[in-house]
């Protein structure tokens, strides 16, 4: 074994999971900004107040942030998450609203590492900041929804729920604090705690011992107002528009403070259930006051890439996009001439590459077909003198002719062009 490896949690992504990565960023994106949200990059570490601040009772601040002083004596954290470092992108910079961005990249959680849990993971997110309207719900769970979808999955199920405004769900928290307070003796060690920092988190609670009193515990429905249960109606509503089924979860809850209303999951329906979210989100106000802007509503969608990818292993979706060039480059007179031809080939916006080292042809050919590549260009020393390349393709039977090499291009981009295979 090396001297160093990787640290627990941590991972090398190698290919074909590196391209399946990218690839379903790549998927993210087209859906994202073809829905009208703007790429936001946020820096890798933020003064850790911004987290503090809004996810205060939350385990992810508690207990599992990368936080230290770094050398100028700040107090700084690597992201445990999106939301609260675009709430503070937006108090920053106060864009025109509705604000619709998406962001993609690593959030750090020191967890304990299992399949599908890691301490550096990807996540592709989208917010929208500055809107109310029922409706921006619907267009970002559909958003997760049809991005999910796109890759293949097809044992996705969406969760909803509403945790009701601010102040009704200040009522519901109570009502669960009295419910398990009244049975602590028979609630785990663990979520006696859980109790005591964030009463609606119990109802996350996988633990055996637990699941009768959850299933006892009151449901939010009975604490919803007009408003929050109209603001409802109107977020299904638009799903059954759109033809995307969901079942009404109310013991589904958001950990921060700060989430009201609208909440989602995308629930894997082959992943384990302690384990099974590939993603969700919800509404949340008064974030973005907390960090100093103006009082703002806002929701957020965020979906994990690593359980994706694993909910389409097991589904045997989205294969890794094969990774290939179009033309290989074989030159036996020293290599100069595969130099230029690749760098002619890759400026015309072909997939080029080449052999080094002065392989021999009969290695060189190998490399060829290796890369995947449709057609062989071969120059020896007959053809450097006369100024022309082969063109041999890879694919069907091995035809061949001569080109001359200031054509060479154009044939190339002609034949690739051309319908075949
Ligand atoms: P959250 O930000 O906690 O709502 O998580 C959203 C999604 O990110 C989850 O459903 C997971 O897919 C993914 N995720 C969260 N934490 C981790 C982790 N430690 N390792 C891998 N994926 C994670």
């Amino acid at each position: 074994m090396s001297e160093f490896q990787t640290s627990p949690g941590m991972r090398d992504i190698l290919v074909p999971d590196s391209a399946r990565v990218r690839a379903v960023v790549d998927a993210f994106a087209a859906a994202a900004e073809g829905a009208g949200y703007e790429l936001i990059v946020t820096p890798l570490l933020e003064d850790a107040g911004v987290f503090e601040r809004v996810g205060e009772a939350t385990e992810v601040v508690e207990k599992q942030m990368y936080r230290f002083t770094d050398l100028g004596g700040r107090d700084v954290a690597l992201r445990p998450e999106f939301t609260a470092a675009i709430g503070r992108a937006f108090v920053q910079h106060r864009p025109p609203t509705p604000w619709k961005v998406w962001t993609s990249g690593s959030n750090f959680r020191y967890e304990r590492p299992q399949r599908g849990r890691y301490r550096q993971f990807e996540q592709v997110d989208a917010e929208v900041l500055g809107s109310d309207d029922p409706l921006v719900d619907v267009e970002m769970i559909a958003l997760g929804w049809r991005f999910l979808a796109a890759l293949g999955l097809r044992q996705v199920t969406l969760l909803l729920n509403s945790l009701g405004e601010l102040a009704e769900r200040a009522a519901y928290v109570d009502a669960l604090r009295q419910h398990f307070g009244a049975h602590a003796a028979t609630l785990s060690e663990a979520s006696v705690a859980t109790l005591a920092r964030n009463p609606l988190r119990v109802l996350d609670s996988k633990r055996p011992e637990d699941q009768e009193l959850i299933a006892a515990a009151p449901s939010i429905e009975q604490f919803y107002g007009p408003a929050s249960a109209a603001h409802l109606d109107v977020v299904r509503d638009g799903l059954d528009l759109l033809g995307i089924p969901y079942t009404v979860a109310p013991r589904l809850v958001r950990g921060l403070d700060y989430y009201v209303r609208t909440t989602f999951e995308y629930a894997g329906g082959t992943l384990d259930s302690a384990q099974n979210a590939l993603g969700g989100g919800g509404r949340y106000d008064g974030l973005v006051e907390a960090l100093g802007g103006p009082s703002t509503p806002g929701i957020g969608l965020a979906i994990g890439v690593d359980r994706t990818l694993l909910a389409c292993d097991d589904e045997g979706v989205f294969a890794a996009p094969a990774s290939v060039v179009d033309v290989f480059v074989v030159d036996t007179t020293g290599g100069a001439a595969a130099l230029t031809i690749c760098d002619d080939v890759r400026s015309a916006g072909l997939r080029a590459d080449r052999a080094f080292d002065h392989r021999s042809m009969k290695s060189q050919m190998k490399a060829a077909d290796r890369s995947g590549a449709a057609i062989a260009v071969i120059v020896g020393s007959d053809e450097a003198a006369a100024g022309t390349a082969v063109m041999r393709s890879l694919h069907d039977g091995g035809a061949q002719r001569v080109v001359a090499r200031a054509d060479l291009v154009s044939h190339l981009t002609a034949e690739l062009k051309a319908p075949r295979r």
